[in-house]
């Protein structure tokens, strides 16, 4: 065969397609060149599935060399390699890696087939990531209907069907029915036929899982509305038992920080938040109590003012300062914090416009302030006798700086 380049194209077995449980074999090297930084090898045959789908490429070894990526570039499939290899070669997958894709892969045919099954949906979106896998349909779903569906893909597993893989020829195939007809894949654009015998029958390219049983589970995580159907998560096999593990232990670590046996977490979450709901009602009485009584405290004065209160959030800073504004001719500043964590502050005024002494005060209290001519909030690090000192100096500053 010729390649648009004008050379050979070497052709390459895909033992993939035939069997997806092959995690060892050896091959041929029908060429090897450098490329970048390592080395496109070509082989004779290959268990190493090339990148698409929305699968990533396997990974593994050849000969010595470490596979780091696998291609279909001009209809040859390219392994690329840290090192160059030739001769014959034994070649190994990361089998751990490809087992997870495939429980995954064949997790969504189930879900997939069952949505078609029961509801007539397609499917027209499939992504495989690292730790997540997610698909798209041309339809929403209720609630009830992907209870029942996960149900129905699960049923697909626990009955640990077969898995056939086949090229049909094109009489059978007019005559098969199957999902993904649109697909063109496979060798030469014919159809690959995937079926999980009495579950579901589609076009597919990739390495399959020789059983449904070994999927393991399939659960779904999350179903949103997503360009007119519906986007899923789902995770199946070792990657559902690792997102169990990982919502047991958070489960276990709320228990013990509520003192509340799993299955009550919901009553013991809402009846804190109601607690917190009061608990804020009762701090804003007080509160205001405080800021009340320190205004009443106060006469008026031509200078300027500067309080601590290390009780008072910014709320209780900014009543504080909004009531203080009208005691003083200067400016109005509330605190609140310590000399470890610095100073949350509130600065107001009804005469003097803020704007003219915001940089001022950001300069000679290291602070991060913001806000309008007649409040500013900021942070401060500035210890309690430097800020004291600077508000007692004020006037003069302002009015001679
Ligand atoms: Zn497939």
């Amino acid at each position: 065969m010729r390649t648009a380049r004008g050379g050979t194209m070497m052709t390459t077995e895909k033992l993939y397609e035939t069997d997806g449980m092959l995690s060892r074999f050896s091959a041929h090297v029908l060429s090897c060149k450098p490329h970048e930084s390592g080395y496109a090898v070509i082989l004779d045959r290959t268990a190493f599935f090339p990148e698409g789908g929305g699968q990533s490429a396997d990974t593994g070894t050849i000969g010595g060399a470490r596979v780091l990526d696998v291609q279909i570039q001009n209809g040859e499939i390219l392994h690329f390699t840290n090192a160059p290899v030739s001769g014959e070669v034994p070649c190994a997958l990361d089998f751990d890696v490809r087992f997870r894709k495939m429980q995954n892969h064949l997790g969504e045919h189930l879900l997939c087939g069952a949505i078609h099954r029961l509801y007539g949906f397609d499917n027209v979106g499939f992504h495989l990531g690292a730790d997540y896998m997610t698909f798209d349909i041309d339809g929403a779903l209720t609630p009830e209907q992907i209870a029942e569906v996960e149900k129905e893909a699960n049923r697909a597993v626990f009955e640990d069907v077969p898995v056939r893989c086949w090229y049909p020829k094109k009489d059978e195939l007019s005559e098969l029915d199957y999902r993904a007809k649109s697909e063109k894949l496979g060798a030469a654009g014919a159809v690959r036929i995937v079926e999980a015998a009495g579950f579901d029958r589609c076009a597919c390219c990739a390495p399959h899982l020789d059983r449904t049983g070994r999927v393991g589970c399939i659960k779904i995580t999350d179903a949103v509305k997503y360009k007119g159907g519906m986007r899923f998560h789902a995770l199946c096999g070792s990657d559902a038992l690792a997102d169990y593990g990982k919502k047991q232990d958070t489960l276990g670590a709320l228990s013990r920080l509520l003192s509340a046996k799993e299955d009550s977490i919901t009553e013991a979450v809402e009846a804190r938040l109601a607690e917190l709901v009061r608990a804020k009602q009762t701090v804003g009485t007080y509160r205001r109590a405080l800021v009340e009584a320190r205004l009443a405290a106060l006469s008026y004065t031509e200078g300027s003012i500067c309080l601590f209160e290390p009780l008072l959030d910014t709320n209780g800073l900014r009543e504080l300062a909004a009531g203080g504004a009208r005691k003083v001719a200067g400016i109005f500043a509330a605190f609140s914090g310590t000399e470890e964590t610095g100073y949350d502050f509130v600065c107001a005024s009804e005469r003097l416009p803020l704007g003219q002494v915001k940089e001022a005060i950001s300069v000679a209290l290291d602070a991060r302030c913001g806000g309008s001519d007649k409040m500013l909030f900021g942070h401060t690090s500035a210890g309690e006798a430097a800020i004291r000192q600077f508000f007692d100096e004020f006037p003069r500053i302002s009015t001679h700086g």
